[in-house]
């Protein structure tokens, strides 16, 4: 872990702003929540206002409608945001057409009784709640994907070609909320849902302890419950970039797969305002934005020797 992060840490002061995100195209999104807060807007608006930036962002190949298409050639998104004071949540997966599914995920949570709608259910939903929507034409994505990728390849995981935007924020009154949004793993079987609209596995937020959400390999991630993993690691009193490591290592103990291979990531935050992100391999960035600083920041790369005799990490 950087000397950069060590010193961060201590920058972020409890009940002042502090929004993270993972990967360095999450630092616009920050940028737009801490500016919806200021705005004096809710912390729910903060969230979604954010997120919605990521998923406008047409250069952006892993969330938004520019997103990868599966192997159908067709764009399937997922998303989800939770709220820490009242521990509501809202999610869609595999929905299709629709420009901001975290919108859509926050309608769900705010106009329905349940959290979750599926596939075209949760395309029709939208439409009717007026959200943007667009024709999905599979047949020129799918001759896209095909030019592109050479192969539509369900089964493999190809290297880059899925990411996730997880947003966590915690504002001046120490409310804590999140949410997520990506188009998943490029190629992915049609109907196939990842880790991120997941509420447990790809975010989860706890108003008295903190916040964490996932990118990489969504199945490597819901079979753990892995984002509700950290924030349980945070309850027991470890800082947040601790509970990612112990998660990692956790999991790595259990799981076959060289810890490379697990693609797995995490960012959290707490109630004192700590924040630190992991990955199961290096080079996995994030972004911090505070009223002093917006900056990304290289998350903490775990090691297999920090795996303890109890698959907790030995820090
Ligand atoms: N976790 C996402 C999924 O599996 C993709 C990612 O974040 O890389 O759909």
């Amino acid at each position: 872990m950087g000397t950069t992060v060590q010193s961060l840490r201590a920058e972020a002061l409890p009940h002042q702003p502090l929004i993270v995100s993972t990967w360095p195209f999450g630092k616009a999104g920050n940028e737009k929540a801490l500016e919806t807060l200021n705005n004096k807007d809710s912390l729910l608006d903060a969230v979604e206002q954010g997120i919605r930036v990521v998923e406008a962002d047409e250069t952006n190949r892993s969330v938004g409608i520019s997103g990868l298409p599966n192997a159908a050639g067709v764009v399937q998104q997922d998303a989800c945001i939770m709220n820490g004071p009242d521990h509501n949540a809202g999610s869609v997966a595999a929905i299709e057409g629709i420009l901001h599914p975290i919108t859509a995920a926050r309608r769900v949570m705010e106009n329905t009784p349940h959290v979750m709608l599926v596939g075209d259910g949760a395309r029709q939903f939208a439409i009717k709640e007026g959200l943007e929507s667009m024709k999905v034409d599979s047949q020129k994505l799918h001759q896209e994907w095909h030019q592109k990728q050479n192969k539509p390849a369900p089964t493999e995981r190809p290297k880059d070609n899925h990411d996730t935007v997880a947003l966590l924020v915690l504002d001046t009154k120490g409310d804590i909320a999140g949410g997520c949004s990506t188009s998943g793993w490029g190629g992915k079987l049609p109907g196939r849902v990842g880790d991120s609209p997941i509420i447990g596995s790809g975010l989860y937020v706890d108003n008295e302890v903190g916040a964490a959400g996932a990118t990489g390999l969504g199945e490597n991630v819901m079979r753990y419950c892995a984002s509700f993993m950290v924030v349980e690691y945070m309850r027991q009193g470890l800082h947040p970039e601790e509970a990612c490591l112990k998660t990692i290592a956790r999991i790595s103990a259990i799981d076959p797969k060289s810890a490379e291979d697990l693609h797995l990531n995490f960012v959290a935050l707490d109630k004192k305002g700590r924040f630190g992100a992991a990955g199961s391999g290096s080079g996995f960035q994030y972004s911090v934005t505070t009223p002093d600083s917006s900056k990304v920041l290289e998350g903490a790369a775990f090691t297999k020797k920090d795996v303890g005799p109890e698959g907790g990490n030995t820090k």
